[in-house]
Parts: structure tokens; sequence; C-alpha cells
């Protein structure tokens, strides 16, 4: 089969015929019919991250995935060939209490892979072998939104986290808010614009930044889901005052980072989902007042990455919910399909002002909606 792969470290990427995986006993085999390409796809490209499964030359590259189910074996219930299926990204260590709970998200040991970036082939073929606990079943009316689940997951598991600390100063837990919490969204990517989405599904007034005027896609998706859309080029000053209940990162931007926390509201949460790149130079910090602020406002800031099966599922219903509320709004997430044969140009380089690019690795695949 054909196979997007890498060599880490080395910089560079070639599409290669490779053995079809063989079908395990309690396995599952699919036909991948999409993959998104994301900024960890093009720093694996660049070779500035991304590890082989132990004893192979190559890595199959492509953590975002939408496939059919093409094989059952008869141990693995629950799955019938023509099922559209996503599956999760990372593998448990199998040594702490979080992986043996299916929550290796919040590994303690480092000692997890994930497929298609670390220790393990990603999705980026014509087939994957996968045992059923980590494939999330999709309905067909989600299929041609799918492919956007899993940052749709990280996104999700994002926003928990932020609520969860939000959520420590309510003396009564699920008691409705007096107001309407308020949300800055940094970054207008895939990440940003999940985050928009999903903060408009659960009542976030919603304010997000980036670089851009108000012709971009991303922009006009934003007006349509009754969130704000600020140009920061000038600088963050160009938010005014406001000031923000919880503030979702997206950017991977150290200095922005710092910046982010001067947002903040009183017992406001910073998440930061952005992983900048860890040779950024030195930054002088103002840390005094950085740090008094966060203590006399109650503040905190909390990292958050990948996400469990969980928040793939509560991912398929948000996005159910979004395709309702909002239908003209969400075909523009998705910037381009291209075709498998374009992965040099669509993993070279990084195309300023789209939200996602995905690569269609089966045309016309069973159920495709959008042909
Ligand atoms: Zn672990």
């Amino acid at each position: 089969m054909r196979a997007v792969v890498v060599r880490p470290p080395r910089a560079g990427v070639e599409l290669l015929e490779v053995p079809a995986p063989t079908l395990v006993p309690g396995g599952v085999r699919v036909s991948v019919l999409e993959c998104g390409v994301c900024g960890t796809d093009h720093d694996i490209v660049d070779g500035k991250y991304g590890r082989a499964p132990v004893g192979t030359p190559f890595l199959i590259l492509g953590h975002e995935n939408l496939g059919v189910v093409t094989e059952v074996d008869a141990a693995a219930p629950g799955f019938a060939p023509g099922d559209l299926v996503v599956a999760t990204v990372r593998r448990g260590c199998g040594e702490d209490r979080f992986c043996r709970t299916n929550r290796s998200d919040f590994c303690e040991t480092g000692r997890f892979t994930e497929r298609g970036i670390g220790g393990a082939h990603g999705y980026m073929a014509e087939e994957y072998v996968e045992v059923p606990e980590y494939l999330v079943p999709v309905p067909p009316e989600l299929r041609p939104w799918a492919v956007l689940l899993e940052p749709m997951s990280v996104v999700e598991k994002a926003i928990v986290q932020g609520q969860l600390v939000l959520d420590r100063k309510e003396p009564t837990p699920g008691e409705p808010k007096p107001v309407a919490p308020s949300a800055l969204v940094a970054g207008t990517g895939a990440i940003g614009m999940l985050a928009a989405l999903v903060l408009r599904v659960r009542g976030y007034r919603v304010t997000a930044i980036d670089r851009h005027d108000e012709t971009t896609p991303a922009a006009r998706i934003l007006a349509a889901i009754g969130a704000d859309h600020v140009n920061t080029a000038g600088g963050l000053a160009t938010v005014g005052d406001r000031r923000f209940d919880l503030v979702v990162e997206a950017t991977g931007s150290v200095d922005l980072d710092f910046s982010l926390v001067n947002l903040l509201g009183p017992n406001g949460v910073l998440v930061l989902t952005g992983i900048p790149d860890a040779g950024t130079p030195a930054h002088d910090v103002a840390g005094g007042a950085l740090w008094r602020d966060v203590v006399l406002g109650n503040q905190a800031i909390v990292g958050s990455v990948n996400a469990n099966r969980t928040y793939f599922e509560a991912g398929l219903r948000d996005l159910a919910v979004v395709r309702q509320r909002w239908p003209d709004a969400i075909p523009g997430l998705i910037s381009a399909r291209r075709p498998l044969e374009s992965f040099a140009d669509v993993l070279g380089g990084r195309a300023g002002g789209t939200i996602k690019t995905v690569l269609t690795i089966r045309p016309g695949g069973a159920g495709d909606a959008t042909r």
C-alpha cells in the first residue's frame, strides 16, 4: 500500500510502497479516507520532532484521520464493514494509573507512543489496523467534517481543563452562572476555530484574535457563529480594556503566551495548547507584575495536550450541534482537500490564512457526502 513516510530525525517526506498491515486477533482493518495536516506534521517533516517505531527505518505520518472499516476479526464485536471510524492517537504506557484507565492523555511516565508522531505508525496510508478500544464510530451524517474530530478532541479537553479551574470558585457546582462567561481565543487556525465553536456551543461570549483583517474565511465563520473577531496585527492593545474568564491559546507563540496573562479577568484561566519551539531565545519578562497579578487575581495558567476517547465522543456531540446550528459555517473550516499525490506540496509549506488542509487518501470513499 502507499504511505506518506518520514525518517526522523531527518527532514523530508516521501510517498513509499509499504506492506499492508496484518489483521491482528480482535482487530479491525480500516481503509483511510482522509487525513488532516497540522503544525505537528509540518514540524515532523522539518525534522524537529517525531520518532519511528522501534526496529523500523521510517514513520508513517498522520494523526488526524477518518476511515471506513473494511474487515473485522471475529473477536472484534460492534464493528462492521462500511462503518465510519476515527482512531485516537496516543497509546498508553500501561504503567501508571492514567494509562491503565484509558486516560493516557495524562500519562505520567512519558513512555506512551502516538500514532503518526512518536513510536507508532500513523494514518497517512491506504490502510491501518487497530483494536476497537481506540476506534470511535462516526455517524454517516458527520462524514464531511469528521476528519476534524481529532483536533476537536484536543479542543474539548482544553476547554474542560479551563472550565474545571473556573468552577473551583463556584460554591454550588452546576448552578447557572449569573452572566455568560467570556472567552478569548488566540489564533484562528483549526484549533482556535474549533475552540470558538465549542465555546459558543457552551454559551460563552467569544472573541477571537489573529493578525488578519475581516476578509479571511476564519473572520467570516466567526461572524456567522456570533463571535467577535479582532485583528491584533497592531498589537494586543487592539483588544481594548476587555478582560476574559477563559483564554484559550492556540498559536505556540512564546511572546503571546506571556501577553495573554494580561487579558485574564479576575479568577480567570489561561489554557495553553500551542507547542512553542523549545529553541526560542530567552525573553525579558516583567515577572514581578505578571506573577503579582496572577496571585491577586486568583488566576491560573494550565497546559493541555492530547485527548482521550471521552473527548472524541464529546467532539462528535458538539460537531452534531454545530452542524445543526451553523450549517453554513462548518464547510469553511476545511480550506482545501488535496489528493494524496500532492502530499509533498501540502506538507512542504505552511499555507497562511488557511484553517485546515486535508489529504484525500481514498477518493470517493463510501458515504462521502461532499462529492
Ligand atoms: Zn502512562
